[in-house]
């Protein structure tokens, strides 16, 4: 779709991609509060999918205050409606979106999770992979209720270790 070479991640601190964040959420009309922001730091500065659990633990340590698990949820659903953060369905932990200061659209993503430390990286589907899944499916007499990807991997490191 867009040619740019553009790296992602890394590159970017976490303050940059918050500040982003909070932008995009007053263009549309909504709020990036302080507890919405702290959930969305964890995912950033971590760089692995995280439970709501680890989040809740997360934003205790960076707000000296318990944050209940039914909060986090509820944060981590307005993130995901902003395209802020993705649901790893399977591994049932969220992810941020490592195109938040990115100006393209967002393409259907496609997941690494490595199974043992949860490092996730996020890669665009091919237009042609996707059409063939979603012929595969259709032949198969279903429905795609998602073409989001997620691949259980291990990373390079835990591969080497
Ligand atoms: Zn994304
Ligand atoms: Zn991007
Ligand atoms: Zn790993």
């Amino acid at each position: 779709m867009n040619s740019t070479k553009k790296s992602h991640g890394k590159k970017n601190s976490y303050k940059k991609a918050l500040a982003h964040a909070e932008a995009q959420c007053a263009d549309s009309g909504s709020r990036l509060t302080q507890k919405r922001k702290v959930v969305l730091q964890g995912l950033l500065q971590t760089g692995q999918a995280m439970s709501a659990y680890e989040l809740a633990d997360f934003c205790r340590d960076e707000l000296g205050e318990a944050m209940p698990t039914m909060s986090v949820y509820r944060i981590l659903e307005f993130l995901e409606q902003e395209q802020l953060v993705h649901k790893l369905k399977l591994a049932n932990r969220f992810v941020a979106c490592i195109h938040i200061t990115c100006d393209h659209k967002h393409a259907v993503p496609q997941f690494l999770i490595c199974e043992q430390c949860y490092k996730v990286s996020e890669i665009s589907i091919k237009e042609s992979t996707l059409r063939t899944l979603r012929n595969n499916v259709e032949t198969a007499g279903f429905t795609l209720a998602s073409p989001q990807i997620e691949l259980n991997c291990l990373c390079e490191s835990c591969a080497a270790a």
